[in-house]
């Protein structure tokens, strides 16, 4: 079935003890719709600048992903997010946040894509999360990510949009700063409370949690022997999480628990270099050959 993911389509000057990259193409859209794209038929929506480059608009284009609802403001400039990791790759520091056109972005869904079943609320200021929703009437599984720029901007806003949200993907650390609570397990029941119906917390190198009233899931992440940028890792996983989902059509533990997988699959790509370059080289029997590597290594 068809997903929808709306976020940030970013330009990234990235830090790691590894090296570093001015202004590449990054934003939680950007990783998130090029890795659903492996999986189901994807639209993405954001918002850019006149320096967007059009190679970068190609490269959704040429993975199959529509862009109608990727907007450029005339005379904007696009959204520009840099950070840096030290040895712990778990956390990023942001060091600057230039939200440029995203600081004015007003979602305008196009007709085309109001009843797509699958919506993705990909990282995003939460009042642009809830203009889309209240848009998409059509939409049968919704997902929200978020992170602490938000939580610390825009709680209130936030707070409102849970209760509208099927599935709450947040990481660790967000998730404490939520909650207040130091356990992920007691963090995850306390965000159940305020509405979603399922929290997966996404643990960086440590894997993904899963809570919800049924079940307690987890997976660890994908063991490996270099990792240069953690970058979109997070929203990696969401488009793989979700673009698995939306292609199985239901919400049974089976196919949460393959699209939690396929997540932490399509985020262990990610981390292999800077920017989205392991995900436009990526071909799908590489990732069923990860797939299965994973299904071996939590067997027992
Ligand atoms: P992550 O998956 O958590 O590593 O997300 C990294 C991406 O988030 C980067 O490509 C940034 O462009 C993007 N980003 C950083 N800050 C924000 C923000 N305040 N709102 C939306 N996207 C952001």
């Amino acid at each position: 079935m068809k997903l929808l993911i709306v976020g940030s389509v970013a330009y990234d000057t990235v830090k790691t003890p590894f090296g570093e990259r001015t202004r590449v193409l990054g934003g939680s859209a950007s990783f998130s719709s090029l890795a659903a794209s492996f999986f189901t038929e994807t639209a993405l929506m954001g918002v850019v600048g006149e320096d967007f480059d059009p190679g970068d608009r190609a490269l959704f284009v040429q993975h199959g992903i529509d862009t109608l609802g990727l907007r450029t403001v005339p005379g904007g400039k696009t959204f520009h997010w840099s950070g840096e990791y030290g040895r712990d790759l778990n956390e990023a520091k942001t060091l600057q946040t230039d939200l440029n056109v995203l600081a004015t972005f007003d979602p305008e869904v196009p007709e085309s894509l109001r009843d797509t079943p699958y919506l993705f609320l990909a990282n995003l200021d939460p009042k642009a999360q809830a203009k889309v929703l209240d848009q998409v009437k059509g939409a049968k599984v919704v997902a929200a990510d978020t992170m602490n720029f938000w939580i610390d901007q825009r709680k209130e806003d936030l707070l409102a949009l849970l209760p509208r949200v099927h599935i709450l993907l947040i990481n660790e650390a967000e998730a404490r700063q939520l909650s207040g609570e130091h356990s992920l397990v007691l963090a995850g029941r306390k965000i159940l409370g305020w509405g979603p119906k399922r929290v997966i917390i996404k643990r960086g190198e440590y894997g993904v949690l899963n809570v919800s009233s049924e079940d307690l899931f987890a997976a660890p992440a994908y063991p490996l022997e270099e990792v240069f940028d953690p970058t979109g890792a997070g929203d990696t996983f969401a488009g793989g999480f979700m673009g698995s989902l939306a292609q199985a059509g239901n919400l049974e533990p089976a196919a949460i628990r393959r699209a939690i997988v396929m997540g932490s699959v399509m985020a262990s790509f990610d981390v292999e270099s800077f920017s989205l370059d392991r995900l436009r080289s990526l071909r799908k029997d590489e990732i069923e050959g990860r797939f299965e590597a994973f299904e071996r290594l939590t067997s027992f």
